[in-house]
């Protein structure tokens, strides 16, 4: 015992104590440090995997049936994908909102929603099946009806868009231009008819309504056959008229259709009140420049949007009018390749 006492008291054996004591410090330190740090990780990791889930189409699904949103929550969701082009998620969130539904009126609602992104996203005959449902609902909801025209009408099934044109004409909606539309694709694309009695079929109606005037025009031309342009208005028509051969434009007086004739180098005498383009056009040809052609673009007079292609029902809110032609003046060799 003495002995042990005499060493305690020894300087060195201090040191060595002192030491023995650091290296357990250091070594407690930097255990606890790699395990704070190992701890910090795993909680971030799971941090991030919550947002993960979310990120995969099926669960956001699972979360969104198994939450209480409301449906009517869901329907602004899915609107606001529906807005930005990601129709997969909005009709699947559509779809979960048509669970949740309370009443017939958020069923009709949210039934409409659906309907209208199907189209959208080009699910035509799925559409239809969903405004039909719609309308079990309520058989007078006139914007499913005018959908479901419109989906005949693109399936080619014009017995059935007429049939809902009749319902919406007997709910007061003025649907005359819709049904002489539909009648002329009708006629025009039934098989089983000769070109002359096609055209001899629409003629009449043509005559009264410039949609079918034009369309009758495009196929006169298409079938070779004789067409009074006279029939046609011409500013509604120009893209036409100007790729028409020269013995069809000489049978008008008009202004317009003389001027192209001056612009072709047909006629020499430029008539007053023309378009712009033609008059410069016409001026040229005059001076024996033929380098210059024309293009054309059209406008949609119901929500202005601009298309490179003629139309006659808007591809952007589905009106059916005419387009606002705008003649842009170009090189030749441009507006042969363009050439629609
Ligand atoms: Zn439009």
């Amino acid at each position: 015992m003495d002995a042990l006492f005499i060493e305690y008291r020894d300087p060195i054996f201090g040191i060595v104590v002192f030491f023995v004591a650091v290296f357990i410090i250091a070594c407690a330190n930097y255990w606890w440090g790699t395990f704070k740090n190992d701890k910090e990780k795993n909680s971030i990791e799971q941090f991030i995997k919550k947002f993960e889930v979310v990120s995969d189409a099926n669960e956001y699904k699972k979360l969104l049936d198994e939450f209480s949103i409301s449906s009517e929550s869901l329907g602004l969701l899915a609107h606001s994908f529906a807005k930005s082009g990601e129709y997969e998620k909005a009709i699947g969130i559509y779809l979960i909102a048509l669970k949740k539904v309370k009443n017939r009126d958020e069923k009709q609602y949210v039934l409409c929603e659906l309907g209208k992104t199907y189209f959208k996203a080009g699910f035509l005959r799925r559409s239809s099946e969903v405004f039909t449902e719609a309308l079990k609902l309520y058989p007078r909801n006139e914007e499913a009806l005018k959908y479901l025209t419109v989906i005949y009408e693109q399936l080619k099934e014009y017995e059935k868009s007429l049939e809902v044109l009749d319902v919406l004409e007997e709910l007061n909606v003025a649907v005359e231009i819709e049904k002489n539309y539909v009648t002329s694709l009708k006629v025009l694309e039934d098989e089983n008819k000769s070109d002359k009695t096609k055209y001899n079929e629409l003629i009449e109606l043509a005559k009264k309504d410039q949609i079918v005037a034009r369309m009758l025009f495009e196929f006169a031309k298409e079938a070779k056959l004789e067409f009074d342009i006279e029939i046609l208005n011409a500013n509604t028509s120009l893209d036409l008229l100007w790729n028409s051969d020269e013995e069809i434009l000489k049978k008008s007086n008009l202004p317009v259709i003389q001027s192209m004739l001056v612009a072709k180098g047909v006629e020499k005498e430029i008539p007053e009140k023309i378009p712009f383009e033609l008059e410069v056009l016409a001026n040229l040809r005059k001076n024996n420049y033929t380098k210059a052609g024309l293009n054309f673009e059209y406008t949609c007079s119901s929500c202005k949007g601009t298309f490179p292609i003629h139309f006659y029902r808007c591809p952007s809110c589905h009106a059916l009018k005419l387009p606002y032609i705008s003649l842009i003046l170009t090189k030749n060799d441009y507006e042969e390749y363009y050439s629609f």
